[in-house]
């Protein structure tokens, strides 16, 4: 299937957006077909300099670059593909085209209306609880009037003529039989007085021209879809499939709004969200995969998605659950990818860390603790600075670590560790030893192990102490030991 995403280029990618991407992207996958992305920029005042580049950027993070139409090579913005151009403004003559023929063939007419009689309009259907659409005045203007003011170049607009007596009815792959009384729908403006096209015009010309199999798009676009039916028909073409996917909310259900949360793709990617966390997030937001299975890659999701699975109801964005899922990938990055990604974080505040050869190993410690790799730099700042101990910390009445008991353990801990040789300095050796000696002196494991991580790490929460002890080296551990019996005293 051709499946395509369409975009317009007015700022920021919208998770949303991201998400009929996925959605269509995978459907390619999954029919070896293509993923096209189509620049949709008609609304030139709403264009933004910029939001295509980093369309193309968030696509490329969330790894479903397109594989036809606007996309990058090395660096710069190309269009590639036999069905071009793929961006609207590149494409007018066409739709111009298109639009003269409608209008010659009795399907379009050209509507003269200023903008403040059709403001006048709309208020009063308003006041009556009418609901706004054109009246038509335009459609009475005598054949020969019309012939002059077109002649004359006045401003117009061109406007489709919508059967009112039909009944339109679609299947679409989310919602079922959809049906649609023509009275209820509008002469929809198909090319503006400066010669733009709608995107009603402009994206059933292209849908038909690049060869669109399937139109996967959020519901808002639901009841216009009776507009670009009869366009289809009204050009002498078939259309494509539709699937309209369901609104995003927030917790309270209203619909996913800026005030409330973080709309932008990329917010999520700056605040250190894994592609493979938030697009396993976006896939299960409106679809389910009728298991129990919550964690897909991409792979997984090519194999497992389906739009027959996809919800009519509206889907909740649920942070805690993007959170979870992202510390669920978090621990699945193999060990030497998340410790690369982290040595680069941690040497921008701990310069050393990128020479640190031990480097994996400590990373290692907390694989299974953070949630943003941003986390790591705090958690593993003890190991290139001198942690603050104090007496307060390494005393602890929950395991029974009193201030008086401290001189006691932390000389065991000195006097067993420094009897370890540096080459048996290993997490077994250490626990073996200590424990052993923990016993002979009637001491529980948290009593010595308390005060050995508290000495060697100033934290009150860290990895074990027997891993930091291994992590630091004997030399390390044993200074560290010293400070802290210099604090007692
Ligand atoms: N340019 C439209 C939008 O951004 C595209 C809708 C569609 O996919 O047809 O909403």
């Amino acid at each position: 299937m051709r499946t395509r995403f369409a975009p317009s280029p007015t700022g920021f990618l919208h998770v949303g957006g991201l998400r009929t991407a996925l959605f269509a992207w995978l459907i390619a996958r999954q029919t070896k077909g293509r993923f096209l992305l189509r620049i949709e920029d008609t609304d030139q005042i709403r264009s933004v300099e910029g939001a295509v580049e980093n369309i193309l950027s968030t696509l490329h993070w969330a790894g479903i670059d397109p594989d036809e139409g606007v996309m990058m090579r090395k660096g710069i913005m190309a269009q590639e593909g036999t069905k071009g151009p793929y961006i609207q403004s590149q494409r007018l003559e066409l739709y111009q085209k298109y639009a003269e023929q409608l209008l010659q063939n009795g399907h379009a007419y050209a509507c003269f209306c200023t903008a403040e009689r059709l403001t006048q309009m709309r208020e009063g259907q308003m006041a009556r609880k009418q609901a706004p659409m054109y009246d038509r005045l335009c459609t009475r203007l005598p054949k020969k009037e019309m012939e002059e003011r077109l002649a004359r170049g006045d401003p117009h607009v061109i406007r489709l003529l919508v059967p009112h007596e039909r009944v339109f009815t679609f299947t679409d792959k989310i919602r079922g039989e959809v049906t649609f009384q023509g009275h209820t729908v509008d002469d929809q403006v198909l090319l503006k007085s400066d010669g733009f096209p709608t995107y009603h015009l402009a994206h059933v010309v292209d849908d038909h021209l690049m060869e669109i199999d399937l139109v996967i798009r959020g519901e808002e676009w639901l009841s216009s879809t009776p507009k670009h039916l009869l366009l289809f028909e009204r050009l002498g073409w078939t259309p494509p499939k539709y699937a309209h996917v369901p609104l995003l909310l927030n917790k309270d259900r209203t619909k996913l709004s800026k005030r409330q949360q973080s709309v932008a793709a990329e917010e999520y990617i700056g605040k250190g969200y894994l592609p493979e966390a938030l697009m396993n997030f976006l896939a299960l937001l409106g679809w389910n995969p009728g298991s129990e299975q919550e964690i897909f890659s991409l792979a997984e999701l090519t194999e497992a998605f389906s739009l027959e699975r996809v919800q009519k109801a509206g889907a909740i964005f649920d942070l805690t659950k993007l959170d979870w899922l992202q510390g669920q990938w978090i621990r699945r990055l193999p060990l030497a990818e998340f410790a690369d990604r982290l040595q680069m974080l941690t040497a921008e505040r701990y310069p050393e860390a990128a020479h640190d050869a031990h480097f994996s190993e400590k990373a290692a410690l907390i694989h299974e603790r953070v949630t943003f790799l941003e986390e790591g730099p705090d958690m593993l700042a003890f190991f290139y600075v001198e942690p603050k101990v104090s007496v307060e910390l390494l005393a602890n009445a929950k395991q029974k670590v009193t201030k008086e008991l401290l001189t006691t353990i932390l000389k065991l801990l000195t006097d067993t560790l420094g009897k370890i040789p540096a080459d048996a300095w290993t997490t077994d050796t250490l626990k073996e030893k200590l424990l052993a000696q923990a016993k002979k002196q009637d001491l529980s494991q948290g009593q010595i192990l308390w005060p050995l991580r508290a000495a060697l790490t100033g934290l009150p929460y860290s990895p074990g102490a027997f891993e930091v002890a291994v992590a630091l080296g004997k030399k390390t551990t044993l200074a560290r030991l010293e400070g802290a019996r210099a604090v007692l005293e």
